[in-house]
């Protein structure tokens, strides 16, 4: 008898290996990136996710540098996150915020939990031995093996800072975190500077990723400060507007709101519209080939670029990984489509 393992030719071939590319902020990056990596799973193993990631949120809090951004991706996706609250560690306890607020030091709404506190402190330690920010990354990323090959924007450092128009106070320049955490975004913003993104540069192996991708993906993540700050850094747009891949956007903003947190906020300091169709234009055919949008949103219209309407609330594991299925394949539709 012939051995028929060996006779019979393998009909089972493997997906081709892709290049993906994310840019990413925090929650919504971080969700919609655990559901890629679940798609990629099953259909195409070895493929790669590349994170380009927001560092603008980045602040110095008692001596300590916190990447909020950064760590909300490495930690979502290397299974330490706090799933409920979507940032923070999982099973965190708060002993040294406590101890800080009995000697009345501040500030005291920013919630630094003691097991975060560990990665803000190697990450301190490491800067001040001049280890630049994207190796700090990679050894944390040893760790928590998120799956991604994750690289902050720039190693230069870039903070995003708000102009407070306060009919109370004046205008009064703070951190963005202030806005963000302290006031819930309910002062209006007058401006929304990205400081030191001008004099910033890439970090290393940023450009190449989105010169050799085969697909870029725009997540449903802050359009002005978690992708505009991305896009801020000098190169980061360009190389973006440049790429032959096919680059797909999802949309953070269902039914004219933020799914979560308070983008709506952010866009109004910058003059633009909270919907679908107003962050799609911001991004416009320049950078972006396809954008999704929430069936709610369904005929929404963005010239010059394909519009798709899906269900975008990523609810759980399954609903998740089918948007993300559908980001892929919006982006294959467009591939296909730019070869004829
Ligand atoms: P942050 O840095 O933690 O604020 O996170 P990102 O910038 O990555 O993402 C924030 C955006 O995610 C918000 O504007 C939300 O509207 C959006 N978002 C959160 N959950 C969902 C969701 O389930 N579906 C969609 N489409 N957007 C979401
Ligand atoms: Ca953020």
């Amino acid at each position: 008898m012939p051995d028929v393992d060996a006779a019979t030719p393998r009909t089972t071939s493997r997906a081709p290996a892709r290049n993906i590319v994310a840019l990413a902020g925090g929650i919504g990056g971080a969700r919609f990136l655990r559901g890629l990596l679940a798609a990629l799973r099953a259909s195409e193993p070895d493929s790669t996710v590349t994170v380009i990631g927001n560092t603008g949120d980045d602040i110095t809090l008692f001596g300590l540098r916190v990447c909020p951004d950064l760590d909300t991706v490495m930690y979502t996706l290397g299974g330490g996150i706090d799933e409920a609250q979507g940032w923070g560690r999982a099973g965190e306890s708060f002993a040294v915020k406590e101890e800080l607020a009995i000697y009345g030091a501040e500030p005291t709404w920013f919630g630094l939990g003691d097991r975060d506190i560990a990665t803000h402190l190697l990450r301190t330690r490491w800067l001040a031995d001049g280890v630049p920010l994207s190796e700090i990354t990679r050894r944390l990323c040893e760790r928590w093996q998120p799956g991604v090959r994750l690289l902050p924007m720039s190693d230069d450092k870039v903070e995003t800072h708000v102009l407070l128009d306060d009919p109370a106070s004046g205008q009064r320049l703070v951190h963005f975190q202030e806005w963000w955490v302290r006031l819930h975004a309910t002062v209006p913003a007058a401006q929304i500077l990205a400081v030191g993104a001008a004099e910033a540069s890439p970090a290393p192996g940023v450009i190449e990723a989105i010169r050799t991708a085969d697909i870029v993906v725009l997540p449903p993540s802050n359009p002005v400060v978690s992708i505009g700050t991305i896009l801020a850094v000098p190169g980061i747009r360009a190389a973006l507007a440049a790429t032959t891949a096919p680059v797909v956007g999802v949309s953070p903003i269902i039914g004219g709101a933020p799914v979560r947190g308070m983008a709506d906020a952010c866009l109004t300091a910058r003059g633009i519209e909270t919907s679908a169709a107003a962050v799609g234009e911001l991004y416009g055919p320049e950078l972006i080939d396809g954008w999704l949008v929430d069936d709610a949103d369904a005929g929404t219209v963005v010239e010059g670029v394909t519009v798709r309407s899906r269900p975008l609330y990523m609810t759980d594991a399954a609903t998740t990984t089918a948007l993300a299925r559908a980001t892929l394949s919006l982006a294959d539709e467009l591939r296909t489509l730019a070869a004829h």
